[in-house]
């Protein structure tokens, strides 16, 4: 493999070489500019940059790349962060305009755009298919993201129930998780579309908008940000209009206390993504890794090409650095491998917490779960917060399991023993399951950036959600520890099992489910005490296998 086929190696199972050759216009890169950056890393070379004369302010851009593009044409700031982050690729094809005129519409498969309604309009008098997204307040949605093609029901009437106050223009960052799940939503379906008909089709996505015409999507609410209801825009009309006409009021969240709080990153690798979130909200950071940089994780990493060979830490810290500028972060590394099978390396990493005091620790290493329970253990002991990020084969599922320090579930009380580990998976194929299964103990991971980014941000919303004190948290996340439901399932993708119910109990595309201790299933056990925690449940769901 040169090393252009190393870079795509992982995405291949999942996309084939479907998206090259696709023209893809963008519109409002200040909240767009993640949507171009995906299909970049899918292949995606050919690219028209609408409205690209506009200057980049200090809003969602520079906290997703850096401060060195502000001021810049954002037009030139993206397709820079695109050549960037590939070097390997001397052929892209970047095309600004300040406006989109009829002759250019043809010559594209798909335009995606968010903003405002009128900017809708504008775009949506091309015969294009269009992904449009836009952020709401003052209204129990927190976000709509809506597909336009010929052959769906027009969201236009839908669109102009909207008073115009209730759409977001503001680009403060208490709305940046907000954000990320609009923009991963419309990623997601952008890929969809352009993927019909071909052996990736999305067959979940399919059926929901072309087979139910469900092309508007309604996403987030206060009581639960995952909230997702796919709805039918010229059928339901009636039932937008009565949410758009409804006012709320949704307190953001107190994020500025999170500054001075410590995190540790334990594996980062795909955690880099949520890394280089983190760095907008906590300011010291302690990156554990021992890996260099492979020129198979580009693709759907923080760091380029350019990296490759680097030591992860320290290349990340570098980055950091470079993004957040003056605005000195306290960065450490180390690039110890904590590893249940070196007993050494759990002595260091316990002096290491010992010295550090982290208030959360990501336990991100992608390893077995041994690894998992012996440093999950180590930091229940000390009463440390953690959360354990994994993704399911394909990634088209990801869990995030949550420990409130000494209170609560532990690690070793959920993983393993709740239905959700007895739940039967979607089914892979061919070049994907051989991708995966080659190496159970560190499995390959066949995706794309599409499923990553959404896992990586609901880490990131969960982890800033414990590092809160539990007076000022959401009220949606203090339920699920008040009710020991401390492990987090989404769906990038969801299908049906043969058993006929839905895989891991997601239903649609964009949801998350949660799994808890009340789902605690043992074999021939009424109740159950966890060896770390010593916490004791009775069993809801029991196996018995006596007289069988
Ligand atoms: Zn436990």
């Amino acid at each position: 493999m040169n090393d252009l086929e190393l870079y795509f190696n992982r995405v291949m199972p999942v996309i084939g070489r479907q998206l090259e050759g696709k023209r893809i216009a963008f519109f409002n890169l200040e909240l767009t500019h993640l949507i171009a950056d995906a299909f970049a890393r899918c292949g995606v070379r050919d690219m028209l940059f609408i409205d690209s004369a506009k200057t980049v302010d200090q809003g969602p851009f520079v906290l997703s790349y850096g401060r060195q593009y502000a001021n810049r044409n954002i037009g030139q700031a993206i397709a820079q962060q695109i050549i960037n982050h590939n070097q390997l690729i001397a052929d892209w094809r970047h095309e600004q305009v300040e406006k989109l005129e009829a002759e250019q519409a043809k010559s594209l498969d798909l335009i995606v755009a968010a903003g405002n309604i009128a900017d809708y309009h504008e775009l949506a008098r091309f015969d294009v298919p269009m992904v449009f997204f836009l952020m709401l307040s003052g209204v129990p949605v927190n976000s709509l993201v809506l597909v336009k093609h010929p052959e769906l029901p027009d969201p236009s009437s839908a669109l102009d129930s909207i008073r115009s106050e209730n759409v977001l223009t503001s680009t403060d960052i208490g709305y940046r998780l907000t954000w990320l799940d609009a923009s991963d939503l419309a990623m997601n379906f952008a890929k969809a579309l352009l993927l019909r008909g071909s052996p990736y089709e999305r067959h979940d996505l399919e059926d929901l908008m072309f087979g139910q015409g469900r092309n508007l999507v309604l996403r987030g609410q206060a009581k639960w940000p995952w909230w997702i209801h796919y709805v039918n825009p010229e059928l339901k009309l009636d039932y937008i209009q009565r949410v758009m006409e409804q006012r709320y009021f949704v307190p953001q969240p107190p994020i500025n206390i999170l500054q001075d709080k410590r995190v540790m990153v334990i594996g980062c690798g795909t955690a880099s993504l949520m890394i280089g979130e983190l760095i907008n909200f906590c300011r010291s950071l302690f990156l554990v890794d021992p890996k260099s940089f492979s020129a198979f994780n580009p693709v759907r990493q923080l760091l380029g090409t350019d990296a490759v060979g680097q030591a992860k830490p320290k290349a990340l810290i570098k980055h950091l650095t470079d993004k957040i500028g003056n605005k000195a972060g306290e960065f450490q590394t180390s690039d110890l491998k904590v590893s249940d099978r070196d007993p050494h390396s759990l002595e260091q990493f316990e002096a290491t917490l010992d010295s550090w005091q982290p208030d959360l620790v990501v336990v991100a290493t992608g390893r077995t779960y041994d690894d998992n329970y012996a440093i999950c253990e180590l930091l229940r002991r000390r009463g440390i917060k953690h959360v354990v990020p994994t993704a399911f084969p394909g990634a088209t599922h990801y869990k995030n399991i949550v420990v409130d320090g000494h209170e609560g579930p532990c690690y070793e009380c959920i993983r393993g023993n709740t239905s959700l580990d007895y739940a039967d998976g979607v089914d892979l194929n061919a070049e994907a399951r051989e991708m995966f299964y080659t190496d159970v103990d560190d499995p390959t991971q066949p995706a794309t950036i599409f499923e990553t980014w959404p896992s990586s941000h609901s880490l990131l919303r969960l982890s800033m959600e414990l590092l809160l004190d539990p007076t000022l948290r959401s009220e949606w996340f203090t339920s699920c520890l008040a009710e020991e439901r401390t492990c987090f399932v989404g769906a990038n993708l969801t299908q049906k099992t043969d058993g006929g119910a839905y895989a891991y109990g997601v239903t649609c595309p964009g949801q998350m489910v949660v799994y808890g201790m009340d789902e605690l299933i043992r074999v021939d056990q009424d109740s159950y005490t966890c060896p770390t925690c010593r916490r004791s449940y009775s069993v809801r769901h029991k196996i018995n296998t006596e007289g069988s």
